[in-house]
């Protein structure tokens, strides 16, 4: 095929997984490298069922779980696999988030080829690697700055933030030697970063791309409730208004805009936010490259302590805050002064805490994908054991099916490629320009149809 193109890699009628390769002439670009959240990998891999971590590109490769594509993984990574080790030929990877299923297998990369992530990315990666399992691996980064061109050979890529549940979260503009891709890595425009979205949206139609590949999260049927995050901030207002007793909820961990969210509407009402030790770390290190005064930060933002988790050891990067940081004990004794966050994993405290009968329970996450999921039935006999009463509010990370279809008409997009979706039909409502894309197939970026 002449002329620049576009492989996908990953991300094909999956949630997550995303890997988009654009190539022109000799030069190559990957944008995000992902496990998908779909249930294939789970044929394979399952609970402690992991791939080995002498050799993990190996185990996913003997399923096709990851793409066969030479210069692209670590000498450690393939080991002995079929695929073997070749220099890099690829010359950039660029991250639209932090997520795990756009950026949970760069540690799979060969180190020589650059990353490209947002200042904040890069400081958030740092954090989550320090307070959690997660790990990136080691890499030529590269920082890359708002709506600055980067050049990599004849591709000149444009990175615009976006708004998203997970904060530095970026769309990008691709331009070759023959034609413009936009990428829009996963957003909303119901969130406080809305305008960065908008912006990023007008950038594309002006430029007048030649293909779009927009994420479709909740294409299709999307039956869960959703509101926008001021919704939230009033529903939990509602919850707290009514309550004497202590309030628990429950977020995503990286979830910044939740946890500002949660802290405005505790201080409203008169309550302390109670965060975990790790988001205690994840605050403030972001804070800095955030508006001052966006996000609460430990030991600075009245109205915001930490809560001291029963462990036997603690981390050193824990210990700055454990000085001060509330115990089960006392939060129990003072219950109707706080709100606490509480993780999932952490629910044992609840023995603790032994919050009243009738206590709120803010799930401030998505409900579950499928009416059999165990986590969500195990959350339920926690609940029911304790007498809490399950409160739902949440604003999803992404676009509602039907403002992907304005966007999609409003962009004006010779060819549309709707990725990250279980449901990529659902954008032929758009109109024609819509192409379903098949794994691992090449498209010309330029070309249409
Ligand atoms: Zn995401």
């Amino acid at each position: 095929m002449k002329g620049p193109t576009v492989r996908f890699l990953g991300g094909v009628r999956e949630i997550g997984g995303n890997k988009v390769l654009v190539e022109d002439g000799p030069d190559r670009v990957l944008f995000d490298f992902g496990p998908s959240f779909s249930p294939r990998i789970e044929e394979f891999y399952v609970d402690y069922l992991q791939p080995r971590s002498s050799c993990p590109a190996k185990d996913l490769l003997e399923f096709d779980l990851l793409p066969r594509v030479s210069g692209l993984y670590s000498k450690e990574a393939l080991g002995d696999a079929d695929l073997p080790y070749a220099p890099p030929e690829i010359q950039a990877v660029f991250v639209s988030h932090a997520h795990a299923d756009h950026a949970g297998y760069l540690r799979l990369l060969d180190p020589e080829i650059p990353v490209y992530v947002g200042e904040g990315t890069r400081t958030l990666m740092e954090a989550i690697a320090t307070s959690t399992q997660m790990k990136y691996g080691d890499h030529a980064w590269r920082v890359f700055q708002d709506r600055t061109a980067v050049r990599v050979g004849r591709i000149e890529v444009v990175p615009f933030p976006v708004d998203h549940s997970i904060p530095f979260a970026y769309g990008f503009l691709a331009r070759t030697s023959e034609g413009t891709l936009a990428y829009t890595g996963d957003f909303r425009h119901h969130g406080p970063r809305a305008a960065d979205t908008h912006r990023f949206f007008s950038a594309v139609a002006k430029e007048g791309v030649d293909s779009l590949v927009i994420e479709g999260t909740r294409a299709g049927p999307d039956p869960r409730r959703n509101l926008t995050e001021e919704g939230v901030r009033s529903s939990v207002d509602r919850v707290l208004d009514g309550h004497k007793e202590l309030a628990l909820a429950c977020t995503y961990p990286r979830d910044v805009d939740r946890l500002t969210t949660l802290h405005a509407a505790a201080t409203a009402a008169g309550r302390e936010l109670v965060v975990s030790v790790r988001t205690a770390h994840l605050l403030t290190q972001v804070a800095s490259h955030l508006p001052p005064a966006v996000v609460p930060v430990p030991g600075h933002s009245p109205g915001l302590r930490v809560y001291a988790r029963r462990k036997l050891k603690s981390y050193v990067w824990e210990r700055p805050f454990l000085d001060t940081a509330l115990t089960a004990e006392e939060v129990r004794a003072r219950g109707r002064h706080y709100l606490l966050a509480l993780d999932f994993a952490h629910f044992p405290e609840l023995i603790d805490l032994r919050p009243g009968a009738g206590s709120p329970f803010i799930h401030s996450m998505s409900e579950p994908f499928s009416e059999d999921d165990v986590s969500d039935q195990v959350m339920h006999n926690w609940l029911d054991h304790f007498g809490l009463v399950f409160h739902q509010m949440h604003a999803s990370g992404h676009a509602s099916g039907p403002e992907l279809l304005d966007l999609v008409r409003t962009t004006r997009a010779r060819t549309v490629y709707p990725i990250h979706t279980e449901h990529p039909e659902a954008f032929e409502a758009a109109g024609p320009t819509v192409r379903l894309p098949e794994l691992g197939r090449t498209y010309p970026i330029a070309g249409g149809r």
